[in-house]
Parts: C-alpha cells; sequence; structure tokens
C-alpha cells in the first residue's frame, strides 16, 4: 500500500460554498444577458445613423471636414519660386519639379511639377517648407480609380513652360523713409 505523504491534507471544498458560486454564476450570467439586450432594444428606437455615401448625404462629404484637414495636395504654379525645397524635404519621393533655362524666354522655366498622391504619407513636410503657400492641402479625398497612374497629379501640362515666380525684394529702411517723405510732400503741395 502507498504511503501517505505525511503533510498531505485532505481538502474539501465546504458544499455551501459550491451552491453559493453556482447561483452566483447563474446571476452574473442573467444580469448580462439582461444588460446586453437592454442595448439592443434601445436601438429599436433610436434614428437609424445610416448614411448613404457618396450620393445621399445631406452636404457633400469634403464640405463637413475640419478646416486643416490633410486631402489632396495642390499647387499653384503661378506663385511658385521652383526652388525645390517640398521636393528635397519629402522623405519618401513624390515630388518631381524639373526647371531649366529656356533658350528662347532666356530665362529659367518650370516644365514638370507632379505629385505622386498614390505615394503621399499627408505627413506635411513640403507645405511647411513653401515660402510662398504655392503647395497646399486641400480637403478633397475622393479619386478612387483602377489605374494607380492616375493619381499622379500633374500641375504643369506636357509642352507647358511656367515662369517662376519672384518673391519682391523688401525695401531698405532709409529708402523707404525717402519715399514716404516724398509722398507726403506731394500732399502738401
Ligand atoms: S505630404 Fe509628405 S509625403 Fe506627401 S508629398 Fe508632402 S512631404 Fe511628401
Ligand atoms: S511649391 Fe513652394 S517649396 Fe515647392 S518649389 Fe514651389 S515655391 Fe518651392
Amino acid at each position: 500500500m502507498r504511503e501517505r505523504h505525511p503533510r498531505s491534507v485532505n481538502f474539501e471544498i465546504p458544499r455551501y460554498i459550491l451552491f453559493m458560486t453556482y447561483f452566483s454564476n447563474i446571476k452574473t450570467a442573467v444580469s448580462t444577458v439582461f444588460e446586453g439586450m437592454t442595448i439592443t432594444f434601445s436601438h429599436l428606437l433610436r434614428e437609424p445613423m445610416t448614411i448613404q455615401y457618396p450620393d445621399r448625404t445631406p452636404l457633400p462629404v469634403k464640405d463637413t471636414l475640419p478646416p486643416r484637414y490633410r486631402g489632396f495636395l495642390c499647387v499653384r504654379p503661378e506663385i511658385c519660386t521652383a526652388c525645390t525645397l517640398c521636393q528635397k524635404t519629402c522623405p519618401i519621393d513624390c515630388i518631381v519639379i524639373e526647371h531649366s533655362k529656356d533658350e528662347e524666354l532666356k530665362q529659367r522655366v518650370m516644365t514638370r511639377f507632379d505629385i505622386d498622391m498614390a505615394k503621399c504619407m499627408f505627413c506635411g513636410l513640403c507645405t511647411e517648407q513653401c515660402s510662398t503657400g504655392a503647395i497646399y492641402f486641400t480637403n478633397e479625398f475622393e479619386a478612387s480609380t483602377s489605374n494607380i497612374k492616375d493619381l499622379v497629379f500633374k500641375f504643369i501640362k506636357q509642352g507647358e513652360k511656367v515662369i517662376p515666380y519672384k518673391i519682391p525684394r523688401k525695401k531698405k529702411p532709409a529708402a523707404a523713409a525717402a519715399e514716404t517723405q516724398a509722398a507726403a510732400k506731394e500732399k502738401k503741395e
């Protein structure tokens, strides 16, 4: 016969504890089912929240977006200086700008300004670099397409030449003061 370990104890859970646990589990199950069904039935009395996007919304969704929403990027080439800072800042090379000296016009022209919105991660680094606000975020976000190349936005058409914008230089304080004095003198006369 196998000998009992001197320290082993014959432990038995008292019956009343087993009963209490059993009834407590039933109580928990009933209350949680009741709680769940209360939420389910409360939805029968609420207004439905289904939004029939995109064709049956009360307002176009882009008009309901917050003012600082980052949608697709847009470029105003007419105020772009062709500094290429946005291109250099983009960490994933979404922006391609081409500019060169035009022999006909005898000055620098931009011939390409593309942004690959399929690659863009909307970080905003390019917009922060731009000194003229030529590149900015819009609230446009709808452009589903079956061809990923459609997401390369071209802001300068093929064959088009855009003369880079020149930021007007600030007048020196002495020159500005002289101009103001001259204008005041003219008024007196
Ligand atoms: S938002 Fe960011 S990722 Fe997109 S083009 Fe600008 S710098 Fe590149
Ligand atoms: S969009 Fe702005 S940062 Fe980019 S090249 Fe033009 S002026 Fe420079």
